[in-house]
């Protein structure tokens, strides 16, 4: 931030108004039945925001990893910091997961649904249900233990760019590339290397430029994401909320407890910030990650953040960050945990040790292949639920909540990136005081 910008000027204060006056909005539309004027009017707003922080997250990727790489100079550093990144970013994961079953394990929260919501709700949602389960069998057909590496590697470098479910592809190409780099001779790597770099500057300099509308495309995507919920009939939501709400409480407890407790300690035990400078500097990130729900999409304002308020150097935020926001999603491995134990308990079938192991692993792993968009975390739950042998129709029960959860998770995803990148930062001398 600024210094000399008093704080009722700043960006963040800005999105704040506008993420305060969507909720505002979005409710008295709802309420007043103004749908239809909100969908046409307010809505498209809101979707060429996020469409702008979108078209620049495939570019973004390339041109940061590949740079990042190529800057580490040689592959023993390469292999160091990589190593370090992603050994961190599983631990956390790690941990994410576990706070999430012991909250679930502790409450209980499936066992409080009653037998006729149950039914209610498993009936209500039956298609959309359906369609979660066929993209995520789409995903896993035919498929045997080792698909998910098979997944990474394309056989055409365009077609993976063409879509940001795809990002991790992408990150696998830009990597490869950043390293070939390294391997040839200097004089033929310099032309590509200048291209990348002024291809990154080009990215930052729209990041800006499209973050000056962030106020108003935040206000739009909020209104429109209460109003969607809601639908044709408001008092549904309420009363979804209410049944489910304990269900609910627990998922954002856990990721309470992940943002306000696991990370300032991390960042205590291994680097020398202050929370009072991360939290500041978190927030703005943290709030496009609420009003988009995507991580893909708040990569641009991530990495902007990092090295501005940080004072993450450039080295470790283009590849640390990257490669976050498409592997590291510690909201969405401990809401999937949650969310597991709960269909669970509410179906009435037990998950015993070996099952709870099988939550942790599968969640670490299932949260790495989640593709940072919208609602991804709620499909490849199924794939969890179908690993501890609970029906994958379960996830009726949470599919009408589950739009605010995932503004939630998705906000400590990106405070999980960036608590790593504090820490491989420090750990290599390169953060900067700001
Ligand atoms: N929306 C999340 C993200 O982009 C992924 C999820 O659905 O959990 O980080």
């Amino acid at each position: 931030m600024n210094k000399a910008t008093p704080w009722h000027r700043t960006l963040w204060f800005r999105i704040l108004l506008g993420l305060i006056l969507g909720i505002v909005y979005g409710v008295a539309a709802a309420a007043f039945g103004w749908g239809d004027f909100t969908a046409d009017f307010v809505s498209p707003f809101g979707t060429i925001f996020f469409n702008g922080l979108q078209v620049i997250a495939v570019p973004l990727v390339v041109a940061s990893l590949v740079l990042g790489v190529a800057s580490l100079s040689d592959m023993r550093k390469v292999s160091r910091i990589g190593g370090k990144t992603i050994a961190i970013y599983i631990a956390t994961t790690a941990i994410s997961v576990t706070i999430g079953l012991l909250y679930a394990n502790l409450l209980q929260p499936g066992d409080r649904v009653p037998e006729a919501l149950q039914q209610e709700l498993a009936a209500e949602y039956e298609d959309a249900a359906a369609s979660r389960e066929g993209q995520a069998a789409a995903m896993a057909e035919e498929r045997g233990p080792l698909s998910m590496l098979e997944d990474i590697v394309p056989a055409n470098a365009v077609s993976s760019a063409t879509s940001n479910r795809n990002m991790l592809q992408v990150v696998f190409l830009s990597l490869l590339f950043g390293i070939a780099l390294i391997r040839i001779p200097s004089d033929r790597a310099g032309p590509l290397l200048g291209f990348f770099k002024g291809l990154e500057s080009v990215v930052i300099e729209i990041v800006h430029i499209v973050m000056l509308m962030a106020p108003v495309g935040v206000f739009a995507l909020i209104a429109t994401a209460i109003t969607g919920m809601a639908g044709d009939d408001p008092g549904q939501v309420a009363q979804l909320l209410g049944a489910l709400g304990f269900y609910c409480l627990v998922v954002v407890g856990g990721l309470a407890t992940q943002m306000l407790v696991v990370y300032p300690l991390i960042l205590r035990l291994f680097t020398p910030m202050p929370w009072r400078r991360f939290f500041p500097a978190a927030a703005q990130v943290q709030l496009v990650a609420f009003s988009t729900s995507s991580s893909g999409a708040t990569l641009p304002v991530t990495m902007d953040r990092a090295k501005r308020d940080l004072g993450v150097s450039d080295e470790v935020s283009s590849f640390v960050l990257p490669l976050g926001a498409t592997v590291n999603m510690d909201g969405t491995a401990l809401y999937q945990a949650v969310a597991a134990l709960f269909i669970a308990q509410a179906l009435g079938l037990g998950v015993g040790l070996e099952g709870q192991l099988t939550i942790v692993i599968t969640a670490v792993l299932v949260s790495i292949g989640t593709a940072a968009v919208p609602g991804a975390g709620i499909i490849m739950l199924v794939i969890i639920l179908q690993a501890i042998g609970v029906p994958a129709a379960g996830v009726a029960l949470i599919l009408g909540v589950d739009r605010i959860l995932d503004m939630i998770r998705t906000a400590t995803n990106v405070t999980g990136d960036l608590t790593v990148a504090s820490v491989v930062a420090a750990s290599e001398n390169q953060l900067r005081d700001v």
